[in-house]
C-alpha cells in the first residue's frame, strides 16, 4: 500500500516540505508520497477526518491553520501543549496525535550554529507563532527570553500566556537596542526581511546586531536578510531559517516513520528547491 502523507495548508502552493519529504521517501525506498492540499477554513475538519483513512501515514499543518486544527484532533502532546500550535499529525490507536516539532527542530538548528543557550541571554523578535515556539524552545532550554516586536502590546500577551512555563522579560522600544548588543543570542522571527512581505527591511536600525552573540533569522527566502547581512559583516556567527525548516520536517518524519530521518537529504532537496524558485 502506498502511504500518504499530506499538508494541510491555506494557500498549498510554495512549500518546501514536499520536495523535502519526497527526497526522504526515495533515499530510503519508503512507499510513500507527500502532498500538499489548499484547505479553506471551512474545510478543515472534513480534511482532518480524511486522515483517519488507512493509506496516510501522517500530515503536516501550517498556516493558518496551526491552532484551529487543535479542536478536531483527539490528543495533543506535551509540545504541541506548551507552543499552543499544532504542526504534525500522528496517527495512532489512540486516534489523531497533534505535536509540534518548530521549538525541538529550532533547538536542532541552533546546536548546528554550536549555540547552547542554557543561561545564556536571548533576545527575540516577534510575537507571532515563531516567536512563540522559539521563546518555548529557549525556556525550555533554560535561556533568559527577552521578547520585543513592533506591536509591543502583542509582545506583553504573548509573555503573559507563556507564564506557566517561564519567565518572558518584554522589551520597550527604548530598551531594545542596548539588549540586542549585549545578547548571546539574537532570534529574528518576524516577518520582516522576507520575500514577497517585506523584503528589505530589517527590524532593527542599521549596525544594531549583539556584540559578541549569534544571530538567528526564521526567515529563509531569501537566504540572508539585512539583518543577517549585518550580522555577517560584523563577524558574527549567523544562521537562516533553513535549517529550523529542516530539522522541524525531519522530526515529524521521525515521528509518521518510526525511524530516523535522512537530514542531509532532506537539506540538500530544500536547498535545491529554494534555488528553483
Ligand atoms: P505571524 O504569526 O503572522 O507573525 C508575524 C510577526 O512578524 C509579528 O510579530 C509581526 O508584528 C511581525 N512583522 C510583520 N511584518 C513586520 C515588519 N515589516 N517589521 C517588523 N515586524 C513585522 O508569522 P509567523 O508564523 O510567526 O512567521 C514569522 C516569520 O518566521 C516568517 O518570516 C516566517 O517565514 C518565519 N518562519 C520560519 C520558520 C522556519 O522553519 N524557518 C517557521 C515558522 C515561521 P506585529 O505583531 O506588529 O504585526
Amino acid at each position: 500500500m502506498t502511504r500518504r502523507v499530506l499538508l494541510l495548508a491555506h494557500p498549498a502552493g510554495h512549500s518546501l516540505s514536499p520536495a523535502m519529504h519526497e527526497a526522504a521517501f526515495a533515499a530510503l525506498g519508503i512507499d510513500a508520497s507527500y502532498r500538499a492540499v489548499d484547505v479553506p477554513p471551512e474545510g478543515l475538519e472534513r480534511a482532518v477526518a480524511e486522515l483517519r483513512d488507512p493509506e496516510v501515514a501522517g500530515a503536516n499543518v501550517t498556516v493558518p491553520h496551526k491552532r484551529a486544527v487543535i479542536p478536531w484532533l483527539d490528543g495533543l502532546t506535551e509540545a504541541a501543549r506548551r507552543v499552543g500550535a499544532v504542526n504534525t499529525i500522528v496517527p495512532t490507536e489512540a486516534g489523531l496525535i497533534g505535536d509540534n516539532t518548530d521549538a525541538h527542530g529550532f533547538l536542532r538548528g541552533l546546536a548546528e550554529l554550536g549555540v547552547d543557550p542554557s543561561g545564556q541571554r536571548c533576545v527575540v523578535l516577534g510575537a507571532g507563532g515563531a516567536a512563540r515556539a522559539v521563546a518555548v524552545a529557549l525556556l525550555g532550554a533554560g535561556a533568559q527570553v527577552a521578547l520585543s516586536n513592533r506591536t509591543e502590546a502583542r509582545a506583553r500577551e504573548l509573555a503573559a500566556d507563556l507564564e506557566g512555563i517561564g519567565q518572558v522579560a518584554v522589551l520597550a522600544p527604548g530598551a531594545l537596542e542596548q539588549a540586542v548588543r549585549g545578547a548571546h543570542l539574537l532570534v529574528q522571527a518576524t516577518s520582516a526581511g522576507m520575500q514577497g512581505v517585506a523584503e528589505g527591511v530589517s527590524p532593527l536600525p542599521p549596525g544594531v546586531v549583539p556584540d559578541d552573540g549569534a544571530v538567528v533569522d526564521l526567515v529563509y527566502r531569501p537566504a540572508e536578510t539585512p539583518l543577517l547581512a549585518a550580522a555577517r559583516r560584523a563577524g558574527r556567527r549567523t544562521q537562516n531559517g533553513l535549517p529550523m525548516l529542516v530539522h522541524q520536517g525531519a522530526l515529524a518524519f521521525e515521528r509518521w516513520f518510526g525511524r530516523p530521518a535522512p537530514v542531509e537529504v532532506m537539506r540538500r532537496a530544500a536547498l535545491e528547491a529554494l534555488s528553483a524558485d
